[in-house]
């Protein structure tokens, strides 16, 4: 049997959010000791790619070339290939800029040769320079559906083609019955983990994906160790994305506490931890009265040193919580 190794930690991520606190810990931890479970229900098939948003927004942040102007991207993209495209009459409602292209091209060209997305994934980091593990929830694929009042809608045609303006009456993640939980993301659990980081990504969008694949519950509550949830909302409002404007539609507070709530009501036993930003403070007594604890801190990334103030923060929360 090989020996646990308590160092551990898995962070939860989707994109925009998460990657900014993967970022963060990826300055705490040695590679050895964070895997990044990224969510792909988000990804999608568009002019012959498989575009996973979330795993290249991991990817480019991790490398230290995202474009932290745009929120996504690589920075010094520049954008011939969609010009000339345009020319052409293509679609263009899904900006690829030139740099972000060779990823797009790389990944089909490794798929094609029957490579599975976790090692694709694996090259591109390794190209890119980022030495800390992201792995895809899943190799199978899971299509995030939005059910909303012009029909339903993959994910990113209501996100970026319909900029989310559609209102949403439910959510479905195709796929994910079949789906198998990555093999490396289970065995990186059960040998052993200090906790669970869950990012401060869309709950809906973003990890309700990756808790839904069959088994990663079940997996993560056996070790035991703290799992704790960053909001994403901050002062009642989303930085960026939908999260806000979804939460009111499927009758949910949009606030951290409503965040709070709907993990502990739909993964049950699942969180111990929840972090809040200082302008949510006034929440935290109704959060703990979920059963959690709370911890109010500023979790408002805006800067490189802000993403590893925050992972900081969370670490020792962590260790606070292991020793006592
Ligand atoms: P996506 O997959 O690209 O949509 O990205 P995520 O799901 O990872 O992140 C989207 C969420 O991140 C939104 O709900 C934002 O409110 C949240 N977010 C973005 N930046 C920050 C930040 O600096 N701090 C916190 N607490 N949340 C953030």
């Amino acid at each position: 049997m090989r020996e646990k190794n308590k160092e551990r930690v898995l962070a939860l991520s989707g994109g925009v959010g998460g990657s900014k606190l993967a970022f963060g810990l990826s300055k705490m931890l040695p590679p050895d000791q964070l895997t990044i479970l990224a969510n792909t229900g988000d990804d999608f098939e568009h002019l012959g790619f498989t575009i996973c948003p979330d795993i290249d927004s991991l990817l480019y942040s991790l490398s230290g070339i995202n474009n932290s102007k745009l929120g996504w991207g690589q920075k010094g993209e520049t954008w011939n290939f969609l010009s000339a495209l345009e020319r052409l009459g293509g679609e263009t409602w899904f900006k690829l800029g030139d740099r972000d292209l060779a990823t797009h091209i790389f990944r089909a060209a490794k798929l094609k040769e029957g490579l599975s997305l976790s090692e694709v994934t694996m090259l591109l980091a390794d190209g890119m320079g980022a030495s800390h593990r992201i792995l895809p929830m899943t190799d199978q694929p899971v299509r995030t559906m939005i059910h909303c009042e012009l029909g339903s809608l993959s994910f990113q045609n209501y996100f970026v083609k319909e900029r989310c303006e559609p209102k949403v009456k439910n959510i479905k993640f195709e796929g994910i019955e079949s789906a198998i939980l990555n093999p490396a993301a289970l065995d990186f659990i059960e040998q052993g983990l200090k906790a669970v980081i869950i990012c401060p990504s869309n709950p809906f969008l973003s990890i309700d994906p990756i808790l839904s694949l069959d088994g990663v519950v079940d997996a993560i509550k056996k070790q035991g160790c703290p799992v704790v949830a960053v909001s994403n909302i901050i002062g009642g409002a989303a930085l960026k994305g939908p999260a806000a404007k979804l939460m009111s539609e499927l009758g949910i507070a949009e606030s951290a506490l409503g965040v709070a709530k709907y993990y502990q009501e739909r993964y049950p036993g699942l969180l111990t931890d929840f972090v809040l930003d200082q302008k949510d403070k006034h929440l935290e007594n109704d959060i703990a009265m979920l059963d959690l604890s709370t911890s109010v801190t500023q979790t408002l990334m805006n800067s490189s040193e802000r993403k590893k103030k925050l992972a900081a923060d969370i670490l020792n929360l962590v260790s606070k919580a292991l020793s006592f």
